[in-house]
């Protein structure tokens, strides 16, 4: 299948052929023809399946085949939601790329940054919003922007939004727009949460959906490294040195780990930045930019500030820590092995975290392969302890989600199993 079998317009075809993709990716093929006929879609696809694109494609072509019904200052036609920062400034930016033969104007808002420039920009008359819930509500507040004339609504990765908390906000915003827009909900994952939103917004909603949820990419190859808590670090510093790794995505569970590690990695001679919600937009902008262009090789993240960075062909990601929910462990090895490129997902697991590992090989119904490096194999009299969530919001919230059972303080015997006990250091 085409692009220009999709039916979309010259001006859009123009600008895909030049960002070089060759056909749409499934999501596409999938979610394009339904939006462009107007339907309300339900798409289940995680960052990494192209679904932006898929997305933003029809969302484009649609604005620019009709008129606002509205008359005067150019209203805002097109309302995208994101849960993070960052995943609105790479929407925004694929907005811009894929419109930009087109006379639509687009802007962003989100936190952490001045409000002014934002109204200003609002003042001047925009056609898509592209923003993340709380900014949104205090332009709302401030009455500086007008949801009035919204056409088309897409809320992107649904289920991040919820857990991050922005359900109420989510209603508000929703209570000013029209019934008959056309909306459009993107989710990793399917709770009973994002059911239930789905069943009160979509209307007759088109379901598109590509890698069966909760299940990890085929084109990422996993694997376990037990380890000692304490020689985490350690090992970490000795993957990356030995293997010469230039880009590596490494996840934290909490902020405070993130900036810890960083800095330890950097004292180690390995230039580090750490990204998360503590960080001002500048320094996590900053920080991104500096791994996107190789200026730092490794790049230490925690969930949500991760959630949705788009950097292409990450080669590398690294659990320093497994997430305490199983299935941020397929979101954060989805950052891997994109777009049909191999990816080597890798996570250091110490006796704490038995439990959390059961939990993600039961989601992903298989087992990972353990891998047990020289030098780096764990002491067996080291006793489980309970994990520290560090204080970080969403941990706890997880942490109530799912509580620890008292087996993950019991483990005495680590990564039993059908382990690969032999020692062996890895030299890829
Ligand atoms: P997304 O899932 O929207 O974050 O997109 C993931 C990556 O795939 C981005 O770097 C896109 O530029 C890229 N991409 C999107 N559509 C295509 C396509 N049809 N062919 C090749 N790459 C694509």
């Amino acid at each position: 299948m085409s692009f220009e079998s999709l039916g979309l317009r010259a001006e859009l075809l123009r600008a895909v052929s030049e960002k070089g993709y060759a056909a749409p990716s499934p999501i596409q093929q999938q979610a394009i023809p339904p939006i462009l006929e107007g339907r309300d879609i339900m798409g289940g696809a995680q960052t990494g399946t192209g679904k932006t694109a898929g997305f933003t494609l029809p969302l484009l072509h649609r604005l620019s085949n009709t008129r606002s019904p509205q008359k005067g200052r150019r209203p805002i036609r097109a309302l995208i939601l994101t849960p993070t920062r960052e995943l609105a400034a790479q929407v925004a930016e694929s907005v811009r790329i894929y419109g930009k033969y087109l006379p639509l104007r687009s802007s962003v808002i989100f936190g952490g940054v001045s409000i002014n420039p934002q109204i200003q920009k609002l003042r001047a008359g925009v056609d898509i919003l592209i923003a993340t819930p709380g900014r949104l509500l205090d332009h709302i507040s401030q009455k500086t922007v007008d949801l009035s004339a919204v056409e088309i609504l897409v809320l992107d990765e649904a289920d991040r939004m919820l857990d991050m908390g922005f359900i109420h906000d989510i209603r508000k915003v929703l209570a000013l727009l029209t019934e008959q827009k056309q909306t459009l909900l993107f989710s990793a994952t399917f709770s009973n949460d994002i059911k239930r939103l789905a069943n009160k917004l979509l209307k007759s909603p088109t379901l598109v959906e590509v890698a069966r949820h909760n299940t990890a990419s085929e084109s990422v190859s996993q694997i376990i490294h037990p380890v000692d808590k304490t020689r985490k670090r350690a090992l970490l510093s000795y993957l990356i040195a030995s293997n010469n790794w230039k880009q590596v995505l490494v996840f934290s569970r909490t902020k405070h780990g993130a900036n810890r590690l960083a800095e330890q990695l950097m004292t180690d001679g390995i230039t580090a930045a750490a990204i998360h919600g503590n960080k001002s937009q500048g320094a996590r902008t900053k920080a991104l930019a500096d791994f996107k262009s190789n200026k730092v090789r490794v790049l230490v993240a925690t969930d949500i500030a991760a959630r949705g960075l788009d950097i292409d062909q990450l080669p590398h990601v690294v659990n320093f820590d497994l997430p305490n929910v199983a299935e941020d462990y397929v979101h954060r090895i989805g950052r891997t092995g994109r777009a049909g490129n191999e990816g080597e997902a890798m996570s250091l697991v110490c006796i704490d975290e038995l439990k959390l590992l059961r939990d993600i090989e039961r989601l992903i119904k298989r087992e990972i392969p353990k891998v047990i490096v020289k030098d780096f194999e764990p002491d067996p009299s080291i006793k489980a302890e309970p994990i520290n969530m560090g204080g970080n919001k969403q941990a706890a919230r997880n942490q109530n989600r799912r509580k620890p059972t008292s087996s993950q303080n019991n483990q005495r015997r680590p990564f039993s199993g059908n382990s690969n006990k032999q020692s062996r250091s890895r030299t890829r």
